[in-house]
């Protein structure tokens, strides 16, 4: 999942909203003033909403005006040295790959930006802090991702990281707005094992696979390799239902299950991988 260094990035594709306190971002974390709502939007982890904290609303939803990402994440070269212009370069190339697949099923694939951000920003689908993970929100096309998430991913879930298992992590948001294009997000929801909301999280599981598969043809990565293969399937069973469950309430609950176990999130997107066609991710 190395960047190509003759890659040409486009950062038109990532919104940046990041931009604490002292740097004119004026986003307020605090007590009692009100709570995280965020609905109908598609996560990585099951997302303990209920228990976010006290979240007051960011006052700056803008663009942050001192993100230059638009001017320093333009090459492979750069992708290759900083992780904003790599997530860049991840994105620019799964969208590469969706809308090529779209196309060659006469279809309009509608690219969606990503945005970053850091504490709190609202979305669509409500207002959101970074404790949620990354998110897809159908309301306004859009794929939130703080970057902060990579570093939980490893201390908190205990997952190994590794660039692939960064790019696995956005590919899964993508994979919704993939579902959400075909009209497939509306399977979603309930609980439990056999529920539309495990199938929808799964498929999007397997689309990240599908991605990766195809990711060298767009022109984007270098070949895949087993370390990095095995990365993303150690990564995808971080965020299984049932490792979340254990290390949060200590005790695994099937019936709450919203994205499936860890053996089935890794067998997700090997599916996705070995068969390099989202024909193989209809369940
Ligand atoms: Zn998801």
């Amino acid at each position: 999942m190395t960047i190509k260094r003759g890659a040409r990035l486009d950062p038109g594709q990532v919104q940046d909203r990041r931009g604490g306190v002292g740097r004119g971002g004026g986003i307020a974390i605090g007590g009692g003033l009100g709570t995280i709502v965020l609905v109908a939007a598609y996560l990585l982890l099951g997302g303990n909403l209920g228990d976010l904290g006290n979240v007051v609303a960011p006052q700056n939803q803008g663009a942050n005006p001192s993100s230059d990402i638009t001017e320093r994440c333009t090459t492979g070269e750069q992708a290759r040295q900083n992780e904003d212009c790599r997530m860049v370069a991840y994105i620019n190339s799964i969208q590469k790959y969706w809308s090529g697949e779209f196309a060659a099923s006469n279809q309009n694939y509608r690219e969606a930006d990503t945005v970053f951000y850091d504490g709190v920003t609202s979305s669509g689908c409500g207002t959101a802090s970074a404790q949620v993970g990354p998110f897809y929100c159908p309301n306004d096309k859009l794929v939130y991702l703080d970057l902060g998430f990579f570093k939980q991913l490893q201390t908190q879930f205990g997952a190994k990281g590794g660039p692939l298992a960064q790019a696995y992590v956005v590919a899964h948001e993508y994979g919704h707005h993939v579902q959400d294009l075909l009209g497939l997000l509306q399977n979603s929801g309930g609980q439990g094992e056999n529920s539309g909301s495990v199938r929808t999280e799964l498929q999007a599981d397997c689309f990240a696979g599908v991605w990766a598969a195809n990711a060298v043809d767009t022109g984007f990565l270098e070949p895949i390799t087993d370390q990095q293969l095995s990365q993303a399937l150690d990564a995808a069973q971080a965020v299984g239902d049932d490792r979340i469950q254990q290390q949060t309430q200590g005790y695994v609950n099937p019936d709450s299950w919203t994205h499936g176990s860890a053996a089935e999130r890794k067998q997700a997107f090997t599916t996705g991988y070995n068969a390099g066609k989202p024909g193989a991710c209809n369940s």
